[in-house]
């Protein structure tokens, strides 16, 4: 993945609805997936994504060639973006954002499949208000393993109050993410995060490591905290993959997270029905948030096991 932008000129869209230009254009090559198919799936999925996505510093995965193409991942705004994708500079910052449902059909337009939030509104970047925990399984392990990784931490993390929710990526791992209200700093947020992390690799070394590295993986599920800190980013609910499969990140029940669970099921192809499935799993993602706060008494909890 390149940091590259790739020219298309698309002024000639702002005078209102997004034009999608080359609908025919394959992006999924196995699939025989377009433009069009992935235009067509944010009209049905942008209503349930928009509350996870609006308002939110974004990078995006764009394949203008397809997925088996050059693939950019871009965190500005270059030329050729339609209007309903913010240039915003906050902080000194450059970013993009979107804040309407047209975002999405501007998005599908410069080919950009994955979207990937900040861990914090543009009202505050500098508090976040949600944590990612991003297993990553060795390669070679089996999925089930994935699956009991996330049902620990679910536990864990209830045992200290804190109520989390379960995603999957689209790819290998799984999600579980923590929303809270957004009062922390990074550097707070992301120690706390990597405390959690630590604590399973101290007490579970063989299941677990809190290390990048691809060696210390060997056999065990990488629990990436380093989602967490000011300018990471994790794939959000429901955005599509540039991977084989067409596959999204789906928001799951508790109950869904158990053996059998296929992350290659839910795709770009689901219906409005099923997305809306996805959007009810989550239901009580914003009131949550609402109400959790990340406590000191927490944050001692995981430093001491
Ligand atoms: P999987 O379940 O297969 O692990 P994932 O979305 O968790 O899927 P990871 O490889 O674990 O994928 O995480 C990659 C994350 O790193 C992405 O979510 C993305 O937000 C972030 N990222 C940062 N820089 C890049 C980059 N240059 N290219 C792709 N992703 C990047
Ligand atoms: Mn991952
Ligand atoms: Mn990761």
């Amino acid at each position: 993945r390149k940091d590259v932008p790739e020219i298309i000129d698309n002024r000639g869209a702002d005078d209102g609805a997004v034009r999608l230009t080359h609908p025919d254009r394959i992006l999924w090559p196995r699939q025989k997936l377009t433009k069009q198919d992935l235009a067509d799936y944010w009209e049905r999925a942008a209503v349930f994504a928009l509350p996870f996505i609006a308002n939110r510093p974004l990078a995006l995965v764009r394949t203008p060639d397809g997925i088996d193409g050059e693939q950019f991942f871009q965190k500005k705004i270059s030329r050729g973006f339609p209007k309903q994708i913010l240039d915003l500079e906050l902080e000194g910052e450059q970013l993009i954002a979107i804040d309407g449902l047209d975002g999405f059909q501007a998005l599908a337009q410069m080919s950009a499949i994955e979207l990937h939030p900040w861990g914090s509104s543009i009202e505050d970047i500098s508090a976040p208000d949600v944590i990612v925990m991003d297993l990553d399984p060795d390669a070679g392990l089996d999925f089930e393993d994935v699956i009991q990784a996330a049902r620990d931490l679910r536990d864990a993390l209830k045992s200290v109050g804190l109520t989390a929710f379960c995603k999957t990526t689209g790819g290998k791992g799984l999600h579980v993410v923590v929303p809270f209200q957004p009062e922390l700093g990074w550097d707070e947020v992301k120690a706390f995060a990597r405390s959690i992390a630590t604590a399973f690799a101290t007490s579970d070394p063989k299941r677990f490591t809190d290390t990048l590295a691809k060696k210390a993986r060997k056999g065990r599920i990488f629990i990436d905290y380093l989602r967490n800190g000011r300018g990471a980013t994790a794939v959000a609910p429901f955005s599509p993959r540039a991977r084989p499969g067409a596959t999204i990140a789906m928001p799951l029940t508790w109950t869904q997270v158990k053996p059998g669970l296929d992350p290659a099921d839910y795709t770009i192809q689901l219906s409005e029905k099923q997305l809306r499935a996805g959007a009810a799993a989550w239901k009580e993602y914003f009131d949550v948030q609402k109400k959790q706060r990340i406590t000191a008494k927490m944050q001692r909890a995981f430093k001491s096991i």
